[in-house]
């Protein structure tokens, strides 16, 4: 009989024991099938949508994954802070710094895609404070800002100096 292995991508000890750290602080534990999930997203490194992350999925565990199995990975992950959902490109990308519980910010580039994870205390403050002032109690707050990263926006400043050609 064959063995049923769920190959996952390699991650790295760090990473792994971080993310079986953070699932444990909320008693839950981090399945292998979980771990490919989070496995696969840390080593794109980069947002992917559901539908992308199962085709990943599926060609390094060469079967058919059910998608709603995947959403609810995906899920887990997110309530364990280990992966973070972007709502205006309704993707998902792994945290980069999964040590401690957070609310992010996050930085799109619309022209690479690269996107930078921040946490601004300062923002998440004043963003407290001004719904405060309103009598506003928030439950989620998202501050997704497009633009261009600091490599494309060079880029494009170099474009712009040079002669057309
Ligand atoms: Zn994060
Ligand atoms: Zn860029």
């Amino acid at each position: 009989m064959a063995k049923r292995s769920a190959r996952a991508a390699p991650l790295p000890a760090k990473w792994r024991r971080l993310a079986e750290e953070r699932c444990a602080e909320q008693g839950a534990r981090l399945t292998p099938a979980r771990l490919a999930v989070y496995a696969e997203m840390l080593t794109s490194g980069r947002p992917l949508s559901a539908y992308e992350l199962i085709a990943l999925l599926e060609g390094r565990q060469e079967r058919k994954i059910a998608p709603l199995t995947v959403y609810r990975h995906l899920d887990f992950l997110m309530r364990t802070g280990l992966v973070h959902r972007l709502e205006s490109a309704q993707t998902y990308l792994a945290c980069d710094h999964p040590d401690h519980a957070h609310e992010s910010q996050f930085l799109l580039c619309s022209s690479c895609g690269h996107v930078d994870e921040v946490e601004s205390n300062g923002l998440e403050a004043l963003l407290a404070q001004i719904a405060g002032e309103r009598g506003f109690r928030p439950d989620n707050a998202v501050v997704e800002v497009k633009g261009l990263c600091g490599a494309c926006a060079v880029d494009e400043q170099d474009r712009g100096a040079s002669p057309p050609a």
